[in-house]
Parts: structure tokens; sequence; C-alpha cells
């Protein structure tokens, strides 16, 4: 099979975005086996657009269109392709419905230009797209496949990932079974763990091994094609023991529906601890997460909001003078908050958040300056300073995820 990839944007050609979509789209193809000599970057412009499809249609067996499919006048990349291969575009439900939904939920009114991500080219196959709105697409025109995916790489790795990878090794190994596993990470960003991965990717080949990211976190597919369930799994679990013998300290469970909270509330569960928190900075957010676990009732009973100096004063029995001579953002606060929360309560485990939320510093530290404090029983409490990166509401809600790993530790 060869394959040609044609990313549509006039972003890339003045270039003021990389084209990060091809190299990733490349290397696929590469681990998949697939070749190919050309790739195409072309401007958002039907004519133009339609003349680099005739181009690749006559040299490749399948050419995968980049960018294009959202609601604005310049992305026109599916009704390019739907004219080109002579197919009206129609209504596809799933998309329909999604988008449906966020126009109720969002409370705008769906314009014609709206419609159009739910739609596909007459019998093409849909491939979903888990984050965003427009769907892609798959289709066979002239013995060509063309394959329509969306540019934000947030929206496009995934479905690369979880939609045209596995149709496509399926047609390359009809008579073999394609198993994946999906491991989660977190405490780790994607360009170190693609370092630290970087020989066992650049070498790819069965199993092939893709990262993308989501709510601050790594996720790693390693998918084996092979005859049977059994030797895919003697495929992967060399590859998998490798992984964690780099990356094991950041590992934290399976599957792409698994959330770090459940990983944790099962944990306690089966070692039967009691958590609570005293939360400054995360004002209740890192209990609202553990409140999204339905049973959490059985390893938490409550906590503390605690946000002013005189509130975690009252509320956990602590003296205001020496907090405010330590500092509210300090490794002393952090383990007082939860050496405080544990006395109030009778969970076996305490956890505090307090830092600078941003944008402006707070007592001359910079945003992003988090401490998280844990104490326990019987032992001395324990507290770790970070600089979260990223908005107000990056640096909280990372601090909650970083909390949340930091009690499986
Ligand atoms: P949207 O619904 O966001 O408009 P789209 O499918 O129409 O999505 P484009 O409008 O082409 O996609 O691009 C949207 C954004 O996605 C770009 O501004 C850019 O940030 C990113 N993007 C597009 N193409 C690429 C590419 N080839 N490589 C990396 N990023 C890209
Ligand atoms: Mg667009």
């Amino acid at each position: 099979m060869e394959a040609e990839i044609i990313a549509v944007g006039t972003e890339i050609l003045m270039g003021q975005i990389v084209n990060t979509n091809a190299s990733y789209m490349a290397k696929q193809l590469t681990a998949l086996g697939i070749t190919s000599h050309y790739q195409q970057v072309v401007g958002d412009n039907g004519e133009r657009l339609d003349k680099v499809i005739s181009v690749a249609e006559d040299r490749a067996d399948l050419v995968i269109l980049i960018g294009g499919l959202g609601p604005t006048e310049d992305d026109l990349t599916k009704q390019t392709l739907a004219q080109h291969i002579g197919k009206p575009l129609v209504v596809n439900f799933d998309a329909i419905q999604k988008l449906i939904a966020w126009g109720e939920q969002q409370q705008k009114e769906l314009t014609p230009n709206n419609r159009v991500q739910a739609m596909l080219p007459l019998d093409a196959e849909p491939l979903k797209n888990a984050v965003g709105l427009a769907v892609g697409a798959m289709t066979t025109f002239n013995n060509t496949q063309f394959v329509l995916l969306p540019g934000p790489p947030k929206e496009f790795e995934p479905m690369v990932q979880n939609e045209l990878v596995p149709r496509l090794a399926a047609q390359l190994h009809s008579d073999a079974i394609i198993q994946s596993r999906v491991l989660r990470f977190f405490g780790i960003g994607e360009s170190a763990l693609v370092t630290q991965l970087k020989d066992l990717i650049d070498n790819q080949t069965n199993p092939t091994l893709a990262t993308y990211i989501k709510d601050y976190e790594v996720t790693l597919r390693i998918t084996a094609s092979a005859g049977d369930e059994a030797a895919a799994n003697a495929l992967l679990d060399p590859l998998e023991a490798e992984i964690m013998h780099r990356v094991g300290q950041y590992f934290y469970g399976y599957g792409d529906s698994t959330e770090l909270v459940d990983v944790v509330v099962n944990e306690l569960k089966r070692q039967q601890l009691h958590v609570t928190a005293a939360e400054s900075l995360t004002a209740g957010a890192f209990q609202a997460t553990l409140g999204d676990v339905s049973g959490v009732s059985a390893v938490f009973d409550g906590g503390f909001v605690t946000y002013a100096p005189a509130t975690k004063a009252s509320f956990l029995k602590l003296d205001q003078a020496t907090l405010e001579q330590q500092g509210i953002v300090s490794e002393a606060t952090a383990k007082q908050m939860a050496t405080g929360a544990l006395t109030q309560t009778d969970a076996d485990i305490a956890i505090s958040f307090t830092g600078v939320a941003g944008p402006d510093e707070l007592e001359g530290q910079p945003a992003g300056t988090v401490w998280i404090g844990i104490a326990m029983r019987n032992q001395e409490p324990t507290a770790t300073l970070y600089h979260f990166p990223g908005s107000r509401h990056d640096v909280r809600y990372r601090a909650v995820k970083t909390g949340l790993f930091d009690l499986l530790k």
C-alpha cells in the first residue's frame, strides 16, 4: 500500500504552525509498514486542494487529508473531497446528535456551517472524534482510499490511534487479530516520556507504540498484530515490561476510560483507609473530584476548605500567627494543615493543598508554586513542593491530580 498525506491549511504554508500532524501520521504509517513517497501541503483554497487531490490519487492507494473539517468559511476539505469523488454530503446520525447536544449545552443556535461538521460523503465510514465535534471519514473512490481527519492535534492524534490505525492494520493483516493495551501515566510530560522511550518508538514495527496527552496526563497505547490473542500478548508482554522498567514510577493504570481518582479510591478501599483533605489553593476541587466516584463514602467522610488564614486556624485548630510567620505557601503550613485535618477527623490519611494559583504572585512566590502535604497516623507528615505551569485553572487541577497521584505512592 502506498500512502500520501495532504496537510491542508494556509497557516502551515505561511510558517505560522509546524506540520506536526504530518510527522505524527507518517510515523504511524511507517510503523504499519505502509510506504509513502510524497507528502503535500496546500492552503485553504478549494481549487488548489482539488488539484493536489488529483495528483495524489494518481500515485497513492491511500490519501490522508488533514485539517479543514471545522465550521468556518476556510474549512472546506470535506466539501472539496465530496465534490471531487462526486458524492453528496449526508448527515451522520451520531455526529449530529452530539452537535445538537453541544448546541443545547452552549445555548447556541446551530448554523448551517456547524451542521457540516456532522456530515460525511455518502457511503463513507465515519471516524469518531472523541474530543471535538468534526467527524472524520474514510471512503473509497476509483481504488483510492481517502481519509478525512481534523487539524487540532488533540483531536487528530486520538483519532489516528483509535480509529484509523486499527482499520489500516486490519486491512493489512486480514488474517491477524489486533490487540492493544492502553497504559496511563501521570507526573511525566509527553516529551519526557517520549525521550525515555525514544529507541522503542523509533524502532517500532510490531508492536507499535503511540502517545497522546489528555487532562495533564500521558496515555501510551501499544498495539500488536498476531495470529491469535496469545501470540499478540507474547509480543506485548516484553514491551510492556521494558516500558515499566523505564517509566514505571509514573504508571497508574490501564485503559482509556480509567480515571486516576478511581484508581486511588480503589486502592484506599483495598487498604481500608479513610482519607480527608484540607484545601486552600484547590478550594474543594480535590474533594469534589473524590465525589465523582460512586461509592467513595466507603473511604471519605469529609474534609475542609480553608482558604483564608483565619479559617485554616479555626477549622484545623492551628495557630494563625505561626501560619503567617511561616508563610501560607510553605512546607510548614502544608504539613500543619494535613496534620490538623487528621487531628480533627477519624481519617487515616490527610492531604493538604496550599499554593499560588495565579496569575499574580503571593508572598513573593510565583504563580504555580504549590505545596502538597500528607499526614498519616503515627508518622511524621511530609510535604512536597511543585511548580506547575499554565493558567489558574491549570495550576489548581494539576494540583488535584498530583495530590491523587501522591496518595498512590
Ligand atoms: P477547527 O474545527 O479547529 O477549525 P479543522 O479540522 O478545521 O479544525 P484547521 O482549521 O485546519 O482544522 O486547523 C485548526 C488548528 O489545528 C490550527 O490552527 C492548528 O493549530 C492545528 N493544525 C492544523 N493542521 C495542523 C498540522 N498539519 N499540524 C499541526 N497542527 C495543525
Ligand atoms: Mg478550521
